[in-house]
């Protein structure tokens, strides 16, 4: 479908240093608009939960998949 270049919104995880993806997904245009401070997000790899502030949270394109 063309979706090559989708960006994912990603944050890493304090406790196991593992990148996991968002739970707030949207693109780079929507992301520039909110504001996100203390967000409460749990990660993919260890189940922990933290609080994530806006410079946490980083794009990368997921184009390893077809
Ligand atoms: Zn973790």
């Amino acid at each position: 479908m063309g979706t090559a270049d989708l960006p994912v919104l990603m944050l890493s995880c304090p406790h196991c240093g593992k990148s996991f993806p968002s739970a707030a997904q949207m693109d780079r245009a929507a992301f520039a608009t909110i504001k996100i401070q203390g967000m409460r997000e749990r990660c993919s790899a260890c189940l922990r939960a933290s609080r994530f502030n806006k410079d946490d949270y980083f794009f990368v394109n997921d184009e390893g998949r077809s």
